[in-house]
């Protein structure tokens, strides 16, 4: 797909009705429905394409509700996706199924699996199509327009040089390192998190695996994602054990894989260095207030979630479409929203927010830490061995997981 900047001509100052910063999943969902609900306005991205490895690839259950209640679910059906209906863990020789999305009386009843950039490009090949919608690619914000206390713009940079966008709102969702937030001054309160994921990737071993899976032994944990020609790997391990990995040695670190998965001993060769493994610091956060007067966070720029059960996308939907339904009637009866219009939006996402890192905390602290650290420990976390006695527990998580808390719908 060739992604372009739909203005061209771009001039130095320009004005749309809503100026949304970062083209991740909650940046181009919002724009996508705001100009299919007729209202005017300008994603930009610092990218110049969505092509980036280590991202969710996890669309989930509630992300294909909305695709069709948009009308494309059947078009994002032929992007190239593996389809997850069941969710099932690994701990040594002991299996745990987490999730059966088969239990979940909707349409579709499975994770699709496709790299990020599918969905995107997806996106905003759609979003395309529509003349409200503007994307500025390879267009970086750098600052906050400010009047009187008021927020009115963007301040980015591109390769022509400065830009400035005015407009009556500025989304930030430009992600866990948001220059929005940052330079709106919204308090950012750190919860903290024990792990850190490392991210490479190996080239297919001649053996037939589950298509993508999480397998652990002894105290080690270890995420497969299928990439067709190559798999996408993730070590979790604990906070800040990168440095101590890399002075062991590059050796020793695939002893670690093949102590997880043996079958993998022929290809984890192909790591010779760790320059082919980044740390992928993982940050659990969330601001205290999501706004100010004509400014507003979503998806990560207000919530950095761990990856933990893989719900980070669906909340950066979530809060896209929650957030639609309340701005596109304000804007399309030509009214600026105000602090009290974005006060709701922050309410109505605020729960399910607290509850999703809440439940990832707890995950992340209790069990996934403890076994992380004692290395003797070769046994299932007591919370997923209740899942084994009572099987019908199995629909928490698969609601959790496939659907979210306060799932939202489109209302336009
Ligand atoms: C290691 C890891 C694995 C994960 N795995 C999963 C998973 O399997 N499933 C899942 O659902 N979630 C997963 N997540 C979480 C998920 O990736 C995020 O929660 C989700 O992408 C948030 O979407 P977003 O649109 O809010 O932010 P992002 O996806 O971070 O998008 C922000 C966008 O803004 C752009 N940007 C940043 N700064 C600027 C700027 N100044 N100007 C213009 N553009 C800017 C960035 O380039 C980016 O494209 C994972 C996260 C991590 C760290």
């Amino acid at each position: 797909m060739n992604i372009s900047n739909t203005k061209q001509n771009l001039k130095k100052s320009i004005f749309y009705s809503c100026c949304i910063v970062g083209g991740g999943p909650a940046g181009i969902m919002l724009g996508y429905i705001m100009a299919k609900y007729g209202v005017e306005v300008v994603v930009m991205e610092k990218h110049k394409d969505f092509f980036r490895d280590f991202r969710g690839d996890t669309i989930h259950p509630s992300t294909l509700n909305i695709l069709d209640e948009l009308g494309d679910l059947d078009d994002f059906l032929k992007v190239p996706h593996d389809k997850m209906t069941e969710f099932t863990m690994t701990f040594g020789d002991k299996q745990i199924a987490l999730a059966d999305f088969k239990k979940l009386n909707i349409k579709t009843p499975f994770i699709a699996f496709t790299p990020q950039w599918n969905f995107l490009n997806f996106l905003t090949e759609k979003a395309q199509n529509l003349p409200n919608f503007n994307l500025l690619m390879a267009t970086e914000a750098i600052d906050i327009l400010q009047e009187n206390g008021k927020v009115v713009g963007v301040k980015a940079i591109s390769e022509k040089g400065v830009v400035l966008i005015n407009s009556n709102l500025v989304v930030g969702a430009d992600g866990r390192h948001s220059i929005i937030r940052k330079k709106a001054s919204l308090n950012v309160y750190n919860l903290g998190s024990p792990i850190d994921v490392l991210w490479f990737r190996l080239n297919k071993p001649d053996v037939t695996f589950k298509k993508s899976f999480a397998n652990s032994n002894k105290g080690k944990f270890l995420i497969l994602i299928d990439r067709t020609e190559y798999w996408q790997c993730g070590f979790i391990t604990t906070k800040g054990n990168y440095e101590n990995l890399k002075s062991i040695g590059i050796v020793n670190f695939q002893n670690e894989i093949t102590s997880i998965l043996p079958e993998l001993k022929d290809v984890v060769t192909q790591l010779t260095n760790f320059e082919q493994i980044k740390n992928l610091s993982v940050t659990v956060d969330r601001l205290e207030k999501w706004y100010t007067e004509g400014l507003i966070c979503i998806g990560d720029s207000a919530h950095a979630m761990s990856p933990i059960g893989g719900v980070g996308i669906n909340l950066a939907i979530q809060d896209a479409v929650a957030m639609a339904n309340v701005l596109v009637p304000i804007f399309k009866n030509s009214n600026i929203p105000t602090s009290k219009d974005l006060k709701k939006i922050q309410n109505r996402r605020m729960f399910p927010t607290k509850f999703t890192q809440g439940v990832q905390l707890l995950i992340q602290n209790k069990s996934l830490k403890p076994f992380l650290t004692d290395k003797k420990k070769d046994d299932v976390p007591s919370f997923l061995k209740l899942l084994k006695w009572f099987p019908p527990l199995r629909i928490l998580p698969t609601r959790f997981i496939g659907l979210g808390v306060r799932t939202e719908k489109i209302q336009l």
